[in-house]
């Protein structure tokens, strides 16, 4: 019995003791090399605090809270948005559904009380303020992505738990918690929620070049991932984590039946992680920085990006508040508009234009 109940050996992923990343690279470091990093940026003081602050703002609540009845009443005068609670944490209102990626509202990234990552300021948006959401997307099993509390409040939400979407192996950490609504995926395997009348999406997990581990004795043994997100109003991607890969040029392949010009082109919003880069010798395979960011938008054929995994936990040698100013500044040079990259205040949510009212 391998030790991966998973284990296909037709899938080049699969190993019989875990899964590894598309083209095999290793992205695990040795423990020499952690102690190299770690040690190095002790000696420099690393990561220096933010000279800028990180911008806030107060979300609207009722226009978030009100955002299900309004679709209902008309789809097409009530378009998609997303709302940034600091990290990786958006929420995504499209096809009429509420969506959530990575939740994490606590206090630190860690598995320990009062010690680990600690957030930087309070989630623009706390688990009581949220309307009620029906699906929750987990990218993977790091602390700073799948968060028990977080996953447990939302579980107990008002009204009945969202539906939570998986990479392999997870579904039997949140069973462990009493928490059966869940849909457990292999890469480029979907799942469609379908509320009826023009409300719904299909979710796809997407390979992503990353890896995985909770404890001491569980290195890749659950499988990570990104998702595409297809409404009719809105085609969301989001990597979760990731180093850059050929692999997302095979994403636009993959879709680009269904994102012709005529059905509306391709992803209306790239959720895209530019943060916890430094130092790039440690980070670059399992994190891309802000221009392989944008690169990988680009590849996917994305018409715009929002910039997240970044101003919320210090998880690496940059500081804070460098990923905006970096993006602001490759903008800049590259002439792109502040509508195809944005960067948000954490609680602030924005409209995106809708991709039309015709099949997703
Ligand atoms: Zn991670
Ligand atoms: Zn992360």
């Amino acid at each position: 019995m391998p030790r991966n109940p998973f284990y296909n050996p037709a899938k080049p992923h699969h190993r019989p003791d875990g899964f590894r990343n598309p083209g095999g690279d290793e992205v695990s470091k040795s423990l020499a090399q952690v102690l190299r990093w770690r040690l190095e940026a002790r000696r420099d003081g690393l990561p220096r605090p933010p000279s800028d602050p990180i911008p806030t703002a107060r979300p609207d609540l009722a226009r978030l809270h009100g955002y299900a009845a309004r679709h209902a009443h008309d789809p097409a005068g009530h378009g998609p948005s997303i709302t940034w609670a600091g990290h990786a944490t958006v929420l995504a209102q499209l096809g009429g559904l509420s969506l959530l990626t990575d939740p994490i509202f606590s206090e630190r990234a860690s598995p320990l009380p009062g010690v680990g990552p600690k957030r930087h300021q309070a989630p623009g948006l706390a688990p009581h303020e949220l309307p009620h959401v029906d699906v929750v997307l987990i990218s993977h099993n790091h602390y700073d992505h799948l968060d028990d509390a977080s996953v447990r409040a939302l579980a107990a939400q008002a009204g009945g738990p969202p539906l939570f979407v998986v990479p392999l192996g997870l579904k039997r950490w949140l069973a462990a918690r009493g928490i059966t609504r869940v849909a457990e995926l292999d890469w480029w395997q979907s799942v469609s929620v379908d509320h009826g009348a023009g409300t719904g999406a299909e979710v796809v997990l997407l390979p992503a070049q990353h890896w995985s581990a909770r404890g001491i004795n569980d290195r890749q043994l659950t499988l990570w991932g990104g998702y595409a997100v297809l409404a009719r109003d809105c085609h969301l991607f989001y990597p979760g984590d990731t180093g850059y890969s050929r692999e997302f040029v095979r994403v636009r392949e993959h879709f680009a039946p269904r994102q012709h010009e005529a059905a509306g082109g391709g992803f209306d919003i790239a959720l895209m992680p530019i943060g916890a880069y430094a130092p790039r010798w440690f980070m670059s395979a399992q994190h891309v920085d802000v221009d392989e960011a944008l690169k990988v938008c680009a590849d996917v054929g994305a018409k715009r990006m929002l910039g997240v995994h970044c101003g919320t936990f210090a998880l690496s040698d940059e500081a804070l508040d460098e990923p905006p100013r970096v993006l602001k500044a490759l903008r800049e040079e590259r002439g792109l508009s502040e509508d195809q990259c944005w960067l948000m205040a954490i609680g602030e949510t924005r409209s995106l234009p809708p991709r039309g009212t015709g099949p997703r």
